[in-house]
Order: structure tokens, then sequence, then C-alpha cells
């Protein structure tokens, strides 16, 4: 739908998707950010693409803050327990 005459900027998909991520991260001028913001309102494909890169960020951001990565926890964790099991039998 075009709305003529009006101040709002208003994108299109072709629009909208390349600026996705300068969206999530809030790195657009003020009248992009209101013109995304209005496309994912009413566009339902830029609104999942939007979730779904978010969702993405999200998880990268919290696997760089991860300091012990899962293997090498479950290693150490693995030690701690030998560590504390008692010592085999000898046979
Ligand atoms: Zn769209």
């Amino acid at each position: 739908m075009k709305i003529m005459g009006t101040l709002l900027q208003h994108f299109d998909c072709e629009e909208a998707l390349p600026r996705l991520y300068q969206f999530i991260d809030e790195e657009l001028a003020a009248h992009e950010l209101e013109a995304m913001r209005d496309h994912l309102d009413g566009c339902d494909n830029c609104a999942y693409e939007h979730e779904v890169r978010s969702k993405l960020k999200n998880i990268i951001r919290e696997a760089c803050l991860e300091v012990a990565p899962p293997s090498l926890r479950e290693r150490v964790v693995g030690r701690l327990a030998e560590l504390r099991s008692p010592r085999p039998e000898a046979v």
C-alpha cells in the first residue's frame, strides 16, 4: 500500500532487508528506524527475518561471552570427578 504525501518514509522489502542488521544494532538514522518499525509491523516476511537475525545475534553474543567452551568444561568436571573418586582396586 502506498501512502502519498506522507512525511513518514516507507520501505518495501528490498529496502528493509539490507537494513535489518543495522536496525537490530540501531545504527540507522531516526527516520529510517521509524520506517523499519513501520515496515516490520506490516510485513510478516521481514518481521520473521528480523526475529531470526536478532535471535542469531543473541546466540553469537552469548557464545562469545562464554569463557570456557562446553567441551572444556566437561573435561574439567570429568577430571574433578576422577580426582574425587576412590582409587581403582588393583587386580
Ligand atoms: Zn518486507
